[in-house]
């Protein structure tokens, strides 16, 4: 018997996440089509430290934001394409941008740590109501905003501050998210009447069950249950309090920005997972005895760094593939999925691959893919010889960084035996070589790198990540020529010493 099931997501959004992560606007522009022809009609605009903000928090912008007329072109191009801009304002955790300043230092929870907000300042929501303002007049300009996602995710100090502990009444953390919550709702509210408000989850997901029983529903505001992993740790009784309480339950997967913290190429396979579980899981869910639950949509997030701090991991254009096969498969889902009596994911992924994903692969990319190697080197699309390049990039880095601990190649053992004095000057000229030799390999394919990365970043935001991807080489590398250079003269050597020498002994703390 076979059954047809679909899900209903009325918004499907894609998260930009621009943090110290320059995007060439006409780049996104670029990827209009190909994300409508998918299914998005969203878009979740993260700018962070790319706005260009005025006033009191002009240094929230990098030296390298934004201006104000390329930002309203390109959310005018975006509106005309058919898609609704959703601002993503941090407004609770994650607000390093603002807090690691000199003039908002004094708003954080605690002292040493510049990425929560202390809500029981009063300062704290004068400063946030000016950067709602910001935003929503902004986007106001081109069109009212339907929604604005006022994060509020991860908040790792909460409650901890005098001010906070010093309120009259005894107010625990869940207390003082639920009503900053509200108060922030309350500023949106005062600005844009129409505004939905969305939250992350995350922060919601330890109240207990009778703790819940207290809390009013949030009216206007909608939920975002995230989970970027796979088998989902989603759970059915969180859900249901979130359907209770909330307006809606919007769903966000991740296609990018969820495998490490310094990634470069995106583990399709590990994205194509998440996407496949949370469709499998929410296609015709039912909360106890009610009908179907329609979700109300779903993000796919797309991290460009963990937080305002972080280095930057995978790059938009090397994503691409990943991105649109999730919405292929969101597609499938939305289109109607057979389900026999005993469902088989493989048989169902099998199918999905065979009957539409790889006809439309096809079409896009040029290319067909095998579910067991969800490799994109074959694929033709704008970013493929970027693609192309970081996963040379990863083999040059990953050899040269084999090279150092080698037993074979012996460069551990030099800086040891140049401070005993005692290195064979044959090894030492072929050592001299290879590091030469590595050294420019290393660098030849950052140039081609920097020549392909710019066609999608701004300059100096390519500087930033191939002098971070390539320090610790490049470092190393270095430091054993000066060791080399400096032993290559004419020289007579003492007699072996005892090794326990002050100058090569390394002292534990
Ligand atoms: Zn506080």
């Amino acid at each position: 018997m076979l059954s047809n099931k679909s899900v209903r997501l009325e918004n499907v959004v894609v998260h930009i996440d621009l943090k110290g992560t320059p995007l060439k606007l006409s780049y996104l522009e670029s990827l209009f089509p190909l994300m409508k022809k998918h299914g998005v009609n969203s878009l979740l605009m993260e700018y962070e430290d790319m706005f260009p903000y005025e006033g009191k928090l002009v240094n929230m912008s990098a030296e390298y934001c934004y201006s104000k007329v390329e930002l309203k072109n390109f959310l005018r191009a975006a509106q005309k394409s058919g898609f609704e801009i959703i601002p993503l304002i941090q407004t609770f955790g994650h607000l390093e941008n603002a807090l690691k300043l000199a003039e908002f230092q004094h708003l954080r929870e605690v002292p040493s740590y510049p990425d929560s907000i202390c809500p029981s300042n009063i300062e704290s929501l004068v400063f946030l109501r000016d950067l709602i303002k910001q935003i929503i007049d902004f986007h106001k300009e081109v069109a009212p905003l339907k929604f604005l996602h006022i994060g509020c995710d991860e908040v790792f100090h909460i409650n901890q501050c005098q001010l906070c502990k010093e309120r009259s009444e005894i107010i625990t953390n869940r207390d003082l998210l639920v009503q900053h919550v509200r108060a922030i709702y309350e500023v949106v509210n005062s600005l844009s009447a129409k505004t939905a408000v969305l939250i992350w989850d995350d922060m919601l997901r330890d109240i207990k069950a009778y703790e819940w029983l207290n809390i009013e529903s949030f009216n206007n505001i909608h939920v975002v249950y995230w989970d970027y992993g796979s088998p989902l740790r989603v759970t059915h009784q969180n859900l249901y309090r979130y359907h209770k309480k909330f307006e809606h339950i919007w769903i966000a997967s991740a296609y990018k920005g969820a495998d490490g913290r310094t990634a470069t190429i995106t583990d399709v396979s590990k994205r194509f997972r998440n996407h496949f579980d949370w469709m499998h899981y929410i296609i015709g869910y039912r909360f106890g005895g009610e009908d179907v639950y329609n979700f109300k949509g779903i993000i796919l997030t797309g991290w460009s760094r963990y937080s305002h701090m972080d280095p930057p991991c995978e790059l938009l254009p090397v994503s691409i593939p990943s991105l649109v096969l999730n919405l292929l498969v969101i597609q499938n889902f939305k289109s109607g999925i057979s389900y026999s009596k005993i469902n088989h994911e493989r048989d169902i992924i099998q199918n999905m691959f065979r009957k539409h994903i790889n006809i439309e692969l096809n079409e896009s990319f040029k290319c067909l893919i095998d579910y067991d190697h969800l490799d994109f080197s074959v694929c033709k699309f704008e970013g493929h010889e970027l693609y192309n390049l970081m996963k040379q990039y990863i083999m040059i880095n990953s050899e040269v960084a084999f090279k150092f601990i080698s037993e074979e190649y012996a460069f551990a053992s030099v800086e040891y035996y140049s401070n005993m004095n005692t290195i064979n000057m044959n090894n030492v000229i072929e050592m001299k070589v290879q590091l030469v030799t590595m050294l420019d390999e290393i660098i030849n394919i950052e140039n081609r790198l920097a020549t392909e990365i710019v066609k999608y970043y701004h300059h100096n935001f390519v500087r930033e990540y191939i002098d971070y991807k390539s320090y610790p080489n490049k470092k190393r590398i270095m430091q054993l020529l000066n060791i080399i250079n400096n032993y290559m003269e004419v020289r007579t050597w003492r007699k072996r010493t005892v090794s326990n020498s002050e100058n090569v002994t390394i002292q534990p703390n």
